[in-house]
């Protein structure tokens, strides 16, 4: 067998003993007879998939019992307009932060619903800097603060959780489980799946139970975050196989020695990564270094016409998905949770040689 280091932003990478699980499990689940994927999502096997994912994530993020966790879909695009039907009465203020492109649909999805004030927008820096939120322009009567702590695209992370008078709403699609965070500051967070988490097709948003109940009459019943947190996210036939990986995710996240682990490992992974962009005159990230993702690294190289043989080499040396978004160009590496130091060493390696026959 040979498996490839993936860089890939999303789907991206996944811990290979949980595939391995899934290919062990695929056609009889514990002794079930039949795969996850033919189980009814009401049935008692199902149940303890479903169980067991939740309590997991909980304990991974220590969410305090007084927030609901939904196992939904519609990807984190679809929370885009589910947070303001939620917590927004028509034509309320909301505040958006925005410092890259993630942030920018969020706003622009809002604007369908509510009354969107752009508190603060790095654009001015191409969306290289967190603005500090003391110049941020703040509504004192918004119903939420909506931002990205991650800017998956940008490769711009928050290093702290801002204060807010109003109830915290955050995209944490691609930071999500990378390290511990203070759930209790957040009103909403939620995040797609398949970046940090598991498979594409499954949605967590993690609420505060006082904001349950607030939806607008109109909000389609699926999107309604009370709803489905009485219905145990079932209203509808959940996504069972992409909620069923991601609970094994959980587990092995776990056995790993849970977030502080994680964290660990993530920071030593990203600090060896751009220590050699910065040691470099070849390499270079145009981040912040105070806002420098853990999770998404672009970087360029000095002369752009190298990019296709960089890439073509790179790929032909086991290390794939390295393209940079169309928006940003370059190069991206993307080092989820499930990406090994190992597979971060392979890529300096290459980087260092390739630097030392085209530099
Ligand atoms: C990938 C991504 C999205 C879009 O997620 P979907 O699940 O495809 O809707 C939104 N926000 C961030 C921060 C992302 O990384």
């Amino acid at each position: 067998m040979s498996r490839i280091y993936n860089f890939s932003a999303g789907p991206a990478t996944l811990p290979l003993p949980v595939l391995e699980q899934v290919r062990d499990e695929l056609t009889d689940w514990h002794q079930s007879g039949m795969s996850v994927m033919e189980m009814s999502h009401r049935g008692p096997h199902f149940k303890q998939i479903a169980e067991r994912a939740d309590s997991d994530l909980r304990q991974l993020l220590s969410i305090p019992q007084d927030y609901s966790v939904l196992f939904l879909q519609g990807g984190a695009t679809t929370q885009f307009a589910a947070a303001p039907l939620n917590l927004a009465a028509p034509g309320q203020r909301i505040d958006y932060v925005v410092t890259g492109s993630w942030g920018k649909k969020a706003a622009k999805e809002g604007a369908r619903y509510g009354d969107v004030n752009i508190a603060a927008d790095a654009a001015a820096t191409n969306y290289t800097t967190i603005p500090s939120p003391t110049d941020w322009d703040r509504s004192d009567d918004a119903a939420f603060l909506h931002y990205t702590p991650n800017e998956t695209i940008g490769g711009v992370e928050f290093q702290f959780i801002p204060d807010s008078e109003v109830p915290l709403v955050a995209d944490m699609s691609s930071t999500i489980l990378s390290r511990p965070v203070d759930v209790a500051r957040f009103g909403v967070i939620y995040a797609g799946a398949q970046k940090n988490i598991g498979p594409a097709g499954l949605t967590i948003v993690i609420v505060a139970n006082e904001l349950l109940g607030q939806a607008r009459p109109e909000t389609p019943s699926m999107l309604d975050y009370q709803v489905q947190a009485n219905a145990g996210s079932m209203s509808n036939t959940p996504a069972t196989f992409s909620w069923y990986v991601a609970g094994l995710v959980f587990a092995w996240l776990r056995q790993q020695g849970g977030l502080d682990a994680m964290a660990e490992r993530n920071a030593a992974k990203k600090d060896s990564l751009y220590s050699v962009i910065d040691a470099s005159d070849f390499y270079s990230n145009p981040v912040d270094p105070q806002a420098r993702s853990w999770m998404n690294i672009p970087f360029t190289l000095a002369n752009p016409e190298l990019d296709p043989v960089f890439l073509e080499q790179a790929a032909g040396n086991g290390l794939a998905n390295l393209k940079g978004h169309r928006s940003v160009g370059g190069m991206r590496a993307s080092i989820y949770n499930a990406m090994p130091q190992s597979g971060v060493d392979a890529l300096i390696e290459f980087m260092n040689e390739f630097e030392r026959t085209h530099g």
